[in-house]
């Protein structure tokens, strides 16, 4: 089976194939029917030709035989011939053939001798033809004379017996046959033939055209038979003729050639395979329109799944109400639905399902169409805290709703980047101030308390912004610097913050600093540095605070404010925290050695306060050494899982550990937590004592937290004092404990041991 590209080419060529067959079978049968008759009227006009010729033939030898009788019968020949008187004889045939027109005639006796007038024959022909005569089977007939035929006609001489007979010979020549020719209506052409034994010869000679049909015409009797020779496909016709010599039996054969026979028809032949050429011309030319216009809607069908493949539109219009034009229809319809449910994954795939917000990968993409421009990320403050207080659902909604504000506000679309965090393309031509004081007012959105199922709901935001070209790294990298800007403006206090690149650091290269921590802790490189505490009841250093420091011997000193974070988000923070705890209580020793019996300090974060090994581990170290400590607890962390959290508070104040509040002011306090909390002190964040001689506000803020915490019994500790003044007022509030650049920074333990040996507070002094 033949393939085919195209369905128009495959029917083309069936039909073109169809057609040429019957054209074919028309022809065959056509030239079949007309060869047929051709041949029918070539025969009979051949058996007609024959019968002419027997008539020919019958009449002449009648003719011949009359002749012969006469002088056969003639009293004065007959007397002749019975006295021998042979020139008598002679010269009477000789007269006789003259008058008859014959070539020659003779005298044949019984006894086998002949008196010849006109032509001689040899003994072996006189020998036949008297043998054909005594026989007295045949008085008339062919007889082979010198390789030619002749017709030999003979009439007996009775004497009164018989004694011989006249025979007239008579040469069968070309010019009888012609007659014989023009009397048929067909240019046939006839000759006599005679078989010798070396095959069939003619009147011309031995070599006969007809000689190889011959027997086959023969052997048919009278009908006529086709078949080849020299000159082509002939038909020919043999009738017997009377012969003398048994041996070699004449014919009379009549032929014509096919060919010729045909020729008339063949213009005809010719225009049917001119009219049959056109036909299956305008027959393809035909199929081939007709099934382009078939074709076509499918061809268009083949395209338009194509280019449903390829992703583009693939609308086919219809043309047709046939089958096809309704294929069209369903395929159109399916292509619809395709495209629907494709524009319905993209959306998906580029859309929040909880608040129908744009997503991460859309802002991403936002991003990427737009040149310089700022990304900036807004922060649900206290996410956590919120979302376990309203519920997930209403979470949901809150984020949602404050999305609208935003977009609203902007006029531009805001995406939901994570589970509290939004964001947008913030399109400030390149001045990063503009953008910052952009994205602070849209801050405010969320100043108005929102109504979520029925109830009103407080949140805030805090902004961070990456610019599109501010580093190297992928598109997702920029709306990840714009999520560190969150948080480091949440670090800091501000509402908005450009994410400050020397601050966040090489995050790769952090991951590797926490395993460099590790290894060091028991090194030279890591220490802890002491911070005095000073009571200002007492005016004496009563404790200090214990301040990791790490040197790294690549990267130099390093924030304990980043590797603490680090250390916190990596789960190496007990690890550094059990380590603090051991130095402390080794450190205290020391102390006390040199004559200082001091309260020592120790940050713990808050996450480790849901960490019972944590917990047995400082339970047994602080027991042990009898170790008099407090442990500074920053209280974001604390609400992470407060009732593990407060329980452990519980077993470490149970234990003679003292707590603190650290950090107080700065981040997530809350009133509630604070009366739950079972702790000895609070301290004040730093943030307000360093602006305490500055605003009237903040100094009403820390006023009143130390009646506060007073009022909880608990004493207060205001960090960060780096003024007289700041000391000043403090000490009028009725704060217990300050802590300071201006009492002393924090101090290796030999500087430290060094300090105390000094007056408390010398500037004060
Ligand atoms: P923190 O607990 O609030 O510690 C007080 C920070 O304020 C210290 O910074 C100290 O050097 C600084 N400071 C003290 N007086 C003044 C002052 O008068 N003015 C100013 N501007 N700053 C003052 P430092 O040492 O960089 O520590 C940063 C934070 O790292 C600490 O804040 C604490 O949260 C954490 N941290 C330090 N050591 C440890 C530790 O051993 N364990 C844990 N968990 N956290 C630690
Ligand atoms: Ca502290
Ligand atoms: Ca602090």
């Amino acid at each position: 089976m033949i393939h085919f590209r195209h369905l128009r080419t495959r029917l083309t060529v069936l039909y073109a194939g169809l057609f040429g067959l019957a054209l074919m079978l028309v022809a065959v049968a056509v030239f079949t029917a007309i060869t047929a008759s051709a041949r029918g009227v070539v025969r009979s006009e051949l058996t007609a030709s024959g019968a002419v010729y027997d008539q020919l033939w019958s009449s002449r030898s009648a003719q011949l035989e009359q002749g012969a009788a006469v002088l056969a019968q003639d009293f004065g020949f007959r007397e002749a011939v019975a006295t021998n008187d042979e020139p008598t004889v002679r010269s009477a045939l000789e007269n006789l053939s003259a008058r008859q027109g014959v070539d020659g005639a003779l005298l044949l006796g019984v006894d086998g001798y002949a008196i010849a007038g006109g032509a001689s024959l040899d003994d072996a022909t006189l020998d036949t033809l008297w043998t054909g005569l005594n026989g007295g089977e045949i008085s008339s007939g062919v007889l082979d004379l010198n390789g030619q035929p002749h017709q030999a006609v003979a009439a007996p001489v009775m004497a009164p017996v018989l004694i011989g007979w006249v025979v007239f010979i008579d040469r069968l020549d070309q010019a009888q046959m012609t007659r014989l020719e023009e009397l048929s209506a067909i240019p046939l052409s006839a000759s006599v033939l005679t078989r010798a034994a070396d095959g069939w010869r003619d009147m011309s000679g031995p070599e006969s055209a007809l000689a190889g049909l011959m027997n086959r015409a023969v052997a048919a009797d009278g009908a006529a038979v086709t078949g080849r020779n020299a000159q082509g496909e002939a038909m020919v016709l043999a009738r017997p003729l009377p012969s003398f010599d048994a041996d070699a039996p004449a014919v009379l054969a009549l032929s014509y050639p096919m060919a010729k026979a045909l020729k008339p028809y063949e213009p005809m032949f010719w225009a049917l395979g001119a009219i049959s050429l056109l036909g299956l011309a305008l027959l393809v030319a035909g199929t081939w329109f007709l099934s382009r216009g078939l074709t076509k809607p499918i061809s268009a069908l083949d395209e338009a799944v194509h280019r449903l493949q390829a992703g583009e539109d693939a609308r086919v219009e219809i043309t047709s109400s046939d089958e096809i034009g309704r294929l069209a229809e369903s395929f159109n319809a399916m292509a619809g639905d395709i495209r629907d449910r494709q524009a319905r994954l993209t959306h998906m795939a580029l859309h929040d399902l909880e608040t129908g917000l744009p997503n991460r990968l859309w802002l991403e993409r936002e991003v990427a169409s737009s040149a310089s421009a700022h990304v900036v990320l807004f922060g649900v403050d206290r996410f956590e805290v919120v979302r376990n207080a309203i519920g997930f659902e209403a979470m949901g909604q809150l984020v949602a709703a404050l999305g609208a504000r935003l977009s609203a506000a902007t006029g531009a679309p805001v995406a939901r980047v994570g589970a509290g965090v939004m964001g947008m393309v913030l399109d400030v031509e390149g001045d990063d101030a503009r953008a910052l004081a952009s994205a602070i007012r849209l801050c405010a959105v969320a100043d108005e308390p929102l109504k979520l199922i029925g109830a009103r709901v407080d949140a805030a935001l805090t902004a961070g912004l990456a610019r599109a070209g501010q580093a190297t790294g992928g598109l997702d990298a920029i709306v990840d610097r714009a999520g560190v800007a969150v948080d480091q403006a949440r670090a800091t206090g501000a509402k908005a913050a450009l994410f400050d690149a020397a601050a966040y650091g090489d995050p790769g290269a952090n991951l590797s600093l926490m395993s460099d921590l590790i290894g060091a802790l028991e090194s030279e490189q890591v220490w802890m540095a002491y911070q005095p505490k000073f009571d200002l009841r007492q005016n004496a250093i009563t404790g200090v605070e214990g301040l990791m420091r790490w040197n790294h011997p690549k990267r130099g000193f390093i924030a304990p404010d980043l590797f603490i974070g680090m250390a916190e988000e990596t789960g190496q923070i007990r690890a550094l925290t059990e380590w603090g705890v051991r130095r402390a209580i080794a450190d205290q020793k020391a102390l006390a050695k040199a004559g200082h019996n001091l309260k020592v300090s120790i940050n713990v974060s808050g996450r480790l306060l849901s960490d019972e090994s944590f917990a047995r581990f400082a339970l047994n170290a602080v027991s042990r050494a009898r170790a008099d400590l407090c442990f500074e607890i920053t209280e974001t962390a604390v609400i992470d899982n407060p009732e593990a959290a407060l329980g452990i508070i519980d077993r470490f104040t149970a234990a003679g550990i003292k707590v603190s509040i650290d950090d107080y002011g700065s981040g997530l306090s809350s009133l509630a937590y604070l009366k739950r909390i079972a702790a000895d002190e609070l301290k004040i964040d730093k943030a307000f004592v360093m602006s305490l001689d500055e605003s009237a506000k903040d100094a009403l803020l820390v006023k009143s937290t130390i009646d506060l915490a007073h009022s909880l019994g608990m004493t207060v500790t205001a960090e960060g004092v780096e003024t007289q003044t700041a000391l000043a007022l403090l000490r009028g509030m009725g704060c217990d404990t300050a802590q300071g650049y201006l009492i002393a920074r924090p101090l290796a333990l030999p500087a430290l041991i060094e300090r105390l040996d000094k007056p408390a507070l010398e500037a004060a002094a």
